[in-house]
């Protein structure tokens, strides 16, 4: 049998949050030149969502990166965290946005951060299209967040599952067949 998708969150829903989100962002980064740098590949729509909805003002000086990071979440209980392809722009002396799809133990975010403290920022904000309701391994501060949701798998809008379902433009709970979890 099939993995079921059952639909949560709706295309529209999440285009009016991006826009809502990114007029804050705008509004409140004092920078003329705001960075922000997304987590590939799960935040690049959502990152193009943002850039999409910017205010028009503040569009030419908007400048977006990306990063790759492997977690291993082996037996070590505080997971590891690796860098496999850092930004091209200098964060130095720059106000960066990290832009993520979804926080759920925190573990991937709290080493990004620590990375990017290292690099000397002039600030350092972040910001995830989803947040769960879950205890965390590590709090991490999420100053701009699209949807809190329970302790689900999702897919869509960049989330996949064994590299499908990235591209659907909506946000679904992933049911497998015998009600088994996702790892
Ligand atoms: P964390 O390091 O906070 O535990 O998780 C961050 C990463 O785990 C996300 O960037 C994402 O790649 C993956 N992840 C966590 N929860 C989900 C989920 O519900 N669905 C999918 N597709 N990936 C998830």
């Amino acid at each position: 049998m099939e993995p079921r998708i059952v639909p949560l969150i709706v295309r529209e829903s999440i285009e009016e949050r991006a826009a809502a989100m990114a007029h804050a962002m705008a509004v409140e980064c004092a920078s003329e030149r705001p960075l922000l740098v997304g987590l590939l590949n799960g935040a690049a729509p959502f990152l193009m969502a943002l850039v999409r909805h910017w205010p028009a003002a503040g569009q030419a000086g908007l400048e977006y990166d990306f990063i790759d990071v492997k977690s291993y979440v082996g037996t070590q209980s505080s997971g590891h965290v690796e860098l496999v392809k850092d930004t091209r722009v200098d964060l130095a002396g720059r106000d960066v946005i990290v832009v993520e799809d979804i926080v759920d133990t925190g573990l991937t975010l709290h080493h990004v951060l620590a990375l990017f403290k290292d690099k000397n920022p002039k600030s350092l904000k972040v910001c995830s299209l989803l947040k769960k309701r879950v205890e965390r391994l590590h709090e991490v501060p999420v100053d701009y967040c699209g949807f809190e949701i329970d302790d689900l798998f999702v897919v869509g809008f960049g989330l996949d599952f064994d590299g499908i379902y990235r591209s659907l433009n909506y946000i679904a709970v992933l049911e497998l067949p015998d009600g088994k979890e996702p790892e």
